[in-house]
């Protein structure tokens, strides 16, 4: 889970990058954190650089494979 202390750092948004979820390797859509849907590892990933590779972290059977999802994205 990410954490904030301010909230009026952020902005609320309904933009469908937010609903893409991205596989372990390719290049990330756009800066910012993301969130693996199979256990809610947070990393940090720049626009064009590669995410995380499927090995980057263990998950158990129930998990399923790493899928990245943006969950706050920087301009
Ligand atoms: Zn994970």
């Amino acid at each position: 889970m990410a954490n904030y202390k301010y909230g009026k750092f952020l902005n609320q948004s309904d933009n469908a990058a937010f609903d893409r979820v991205t596989d372990p390797g390719h290049e990330a859509p756009h800066s910012g954190i993301y969130r693996c849907e199979g256990c809610g590892e947070n990393i940090v990933s720049t626009y064009g650089h590669r995410l995380p590779p499927q090995n980057h972290h263990q998950h158990n059977q129930a998990q399923g494979s790493i899928r990245w999802r943006l969950i706050a994205a920087t301009h």
